[in-house]
């Protein structure tokens, strides 16, 4: 998840600091302090309360603080070999809470990885939706060339393009009712981790009307995790 707030921070004093448990059994805890208005305990228990604990299963811990690849890539989060990493950098309980489910589903992607891709029914989602942000842009007079819309994998290039050159808030005007957020954008894994994200996040319905492959997804992992729940 890209930052956005880094600038207009600041450093409050120090507190939630020990350890807390995500459903019991994840240690979560912060490496750097948390501005005060920051609940974190109210923040994993949300956490809890929203993603099937099936899901949780593939997240052993979460750490929270500033880490190298959050400085280089941009990142105010971001999910790596089972660890959740979160800037401590938040604006309020709800930046938090979903700055986590959104690296819980990267965590659900790689593990169901096939199902979700397999049927290419999300990657021809995705695909179309990058062609018509092609058009688009176009006809708003920016420079684009076709090949780079029609990578769905993670290019540094095209994400400091979509970022810097056109910027999320003129993407998120011209993408309104195509992407869910400019972010969403990136890369296909993006594209799902802000689906799945929304989707827990109470949009269910919205992801269903914008992205209906993407939901279809969602919505049948979710079936599936809570069988097991
Ligand atoms: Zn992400």
């Amino acid at each position: 998840m890209k930052k956005n707030n880094l600038l207009g921070y600041v450093r409050e004093s120090l507190q939630n600091t020990g350890i807390y448990y995500l459903n019991h059994d994840i240690p979560v805890w912060t490496e750097d302090p948390l501005p005060d208005s920051i609940n974190l305990g109210k923040v994993i228990h949300e956490v809890g309360r929203l993603v099937p604990s099936a899901y949780l299963q593939y997240i052993h811990a979460i750490r929270i603080g500033i880490f190298d690849e959050m400085i280089t890539r941009e990142l105010n989060a971001f999910y790596k070999d089972g660890v959740l990493y979160v800037s401590n950098m938040q604006n309020s309980n709800k930046d938090m809470l979903d700055d986590m489910i959104h690296e819980i589903a990267h965590a659900v992607e790689e593990n169901h990885y096939d199902f979700i891709y397999e049927d290419e029914q999300v990657f021809l989602e995705f695909l179309g939706k990058r062609k018509r942000l092609h058009d688009l842009l176009k006809s708003e007079g920016f420079d684009v060339k076709i090949e780079q819309f029609l990578t769905a994998k993670y290019d540094y290039d095209f994400d400091m393009f979509l970022f810097q050159n056109i910027g999320y808030p003129i993407l998120q005007s011209i993408t309104m009712g195509l992407f869910p957020s400019p972010y969403s954008i990136t890369s296909i894994n993006e594209y799902f981790a802000i689906g799945f994200e929304r989707f827990y996040m109470g949009e269910s319905n919205y992801i269903s009307r914008l992205c209906p492959e993407l939901s279809q997804k969602l919505i049948y992992l979710d079936e599936l995790a809570n069988e097991y729940q």
